[in-house]
């Protein structure tokens, strides 16, 4: 039995679809919902032209968005009534070559009319177009927020969840995680590329595994990842990161690899407002922990940050900063015992950049991890040699300065050459040169450190090590190596004026300053602070002092005014 349309029917027919066309242009949302939408949308059509149900069925084949393919069927509108077994159907192809098949039922016993048919052909096109549009919608909305590799959400997707936390006043119950993962370096060279990706994807499984419902970890890219993980969690997070295994098909066989990583941790604080502020302090944490501290893990603090800050400043300026001389040597003298003279100095690097005063505390230790200190050494000897030609044509006796040289030295061979090299551009006596040099544990340092100071002491310059008694090899070395000068650390002298305190110290310091004795060596005591330490430091032989009893470094015009006297 066919029904036969009268004119007011197809008008209302008409502004139905033209309703559901408007409504379906305008939609943004999930393909879910789209489903969910139409269920109502559709029902006065249908009703009009005697639909029982209208299915959906979708074939994907596997595509880099959906791995698993698409197989899904939806029934757009189920109007309650019995659907009769003879479908319209019509057959679409998707644009990654899947089908889209759609079915129109109508009521049991009935079929569609010419009318009907023309009618639902159109509805066919128009629910195979838009929803295509819908699902590409949503298929490029998860390739814009999850890893390709991986697909673990990527950064747009964790800041996200950092704002939802935020928004829901949920951030400070949450830590913040930058890794690295250590060693897959290791596993690309085991394989090749691809096996190399496979591992990627293994390992991002099972850290997402590891991960709760309501925490994220992100893929950044390469071997990185963030991760936003309840603070309660913290130690189970972190001991689970400790060692993931991961198969690996090696060139010689299946393997498994276990790998850990390096990772910085931020305490989220209640005061956060925006998503973005958690990315400066998990990266500060991890590049700490893998550059300065080469520690697993490192929490981010602000005096490790502000510390960390200056080292990035310091390597960032250094070059530019030796270019425009903004490395000034100040003078710290030296005091013969025997005398109560002036009888040298030690030039200590201080770094004058736009009018603030840097000390090398700042500065050295980051140029000591990156090896620049070398060209620092260079600069504060090529000054050096300037300060005693000045003094020189001043007509002023000049007194040894001594110049520190870092251990990075040892590593070149040709040290003593290029030194030597510098000193020859001025005339002076190489007996108002002297190289400090601290301890050596390094069995091939001991050897590089014998033949230096072999050399700069064939040459005439002095030599002495610096810091005595902080390292692990000092009693061999004063055998080993040809040394004028023994300068004992500080950490010796602090106590040994305290009476009661200072026993053991004064112990040390006494025995210390008889050995070298014996040894044809000088010594010099670092870090004199008061008089007490003078008066035993004198009593026992030592032969010189350095420290704030008499002066701290100061710059060299100073210096030259307040110690040195002309002929
Ligand atoms: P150092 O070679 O042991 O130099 C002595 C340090 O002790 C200096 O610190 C000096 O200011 C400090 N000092 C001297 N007397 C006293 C005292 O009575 N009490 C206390 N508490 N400290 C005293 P400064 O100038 O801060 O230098 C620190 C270290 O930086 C130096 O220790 C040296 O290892 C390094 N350094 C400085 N300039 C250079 C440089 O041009 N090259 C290299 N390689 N290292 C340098
Ligand atoms: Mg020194
Ligand atoms: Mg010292």
């Amino acid at each position: 039995m066919s029904h036969s349309f009268k004119e007011e029917e197809k008008l209302a027919i008409d502004a139905e679809i033209e309703r559901l066309l408007l409504r379906w242009s305008e939609y943004e949302g999930e393909i879910k919902e789209f489903a969910k939408m139409n269920s109502s949308l559709l029902r006065p059509i249908c009703r009009l032209l005697s639909v029982a149900r209208i299915e959906v069925a979708l074939n994907a084949p596997s595509s880099s968005l959906a791995p698993d393919g698409i197989d899904n069927m939806e029934i757009l509108n189920d109007s309650g009534k019995i659907p009769g077994n003879k479908p319209l159907i019509y057959n679409k192809t998707t644009y990654e070559g899947g089908s889209c098949v759609i079915r129109f039922y109508p009521y049991a016993g009935t079929e569609f009319d010419n009318y009907t048919v023309s009618k639902l052909e159109f509805m066919a096109t128009m629910v195979f177009m838009f929803g295509g549009r819908v699902r590409t919608r949503g298929l490029l909305k998860k390739a814009l927020s999850s890893d390709q590799l991986t697909g673990l959400p990527n950064l747009n997707s964790f800041l996200a969840f950092m704002g939802m936390l935020i928004q829901r006043g949920r951030a400070n119950f949450y830590n913040a995680y930058y890794l690295n993962v250590r060693n897959f370096k290791y596993i690309n060279k085991l394989s090749d590329q691809r096996t190399g990706d496979e591992c990627m994807a293994e390992y991002a499984r099972k850290l997402s595994a590891i991960v709760d419902r309501d925490e994220i970890v992100s893929r950044l890219g390469g071997d990185n990842f963030v991760a936003l993980i309840k603070r309660d969690e913290n130690d189970a997070f972190l001991d689970a990161i400790k060692a993931i295994p991961v198969d690996v098909m090696t060139k010689s066989g299946p393997r498994t690899v276990v790998l850990g990583a390096t990772v910085g941790v931020y305490e989220i604080p209640s005061d956060i407002r925006n998503p973005e502020d958690i990315m400066m302090p998990i990266t500060v944490a991890h590049t700490i922990a893998r550059q300065v501290l080469h520690k697993e893990c490192v929490y981010y603090s602000e005096s490790l940050a502000s510390q960390f800050l200056i080292s990035q400043r310091v390597l960032v300026n250094f070059k530019d900063a030796i270019k425009k001389h903004e490395f000034e040597t100040y003078l710290q003298p030296k005091i013969d015992l025997s005398t109560g003279e002036v009888c040298g100095a030690e030039a200590l690097a201080r770094w004058n950049h736009h009018g603030e005063i840097i000390g090398p505390n700042d500065f050295i230790p980051p140029l000591e991890r990156d090896g620049s200190i070398c060209e620092l050494d260079f600069e504060i000897l090529r000054q050096s040699c300037e300060i005693i030609e000045g003094w020189k044509s001043k007509g002023i006796d000049p007194i040894t300065i001594s110049v520190n040289l870092s251990r990075w030295h040892l590593e070149e061979p040709d040290t003593a050459e290029k030194i030597l090299k510098t000193v020859k551009k001025y005339d002076f006596d190489p007996k108002y040169l002297e190289f400090e040099i601290t301890e050596s544990v390094d069995s091939r340092e001991y050897e590089a450190l014998t033949s230096l100071l072999a050399k700069l002491r064939e040459s005439g310059f002095i030599t002495s090590i610096d810091d005595f008694g902080t390292g692990y090899s000092s009693i061999t070395m004063l055998k080993d190596f040809e040394l004028d000068v023994l300068k004992l650390d500080r950490s010796f002298i602090a106590k040994i004026g305290d009476k009661t305190e200072g026993l053991k110290d004064r112990v040390l310091v006494s025995n210390v300053v008889n050995l070298a004795k014996q040894l044809d060596m000088q010594v010099l005591a670092e870090g004199v602070e008061t008089e007490a330490q003078m008066k035993y430091l004198k009593k026992i032989g030592c032969d010189m002092i350095q420290g704030f009893l008499y002066s701290k470094p100061i710059p060299v015009n100073e210096f030259t005014k307040q110690y040195m006297k002309k002929d």
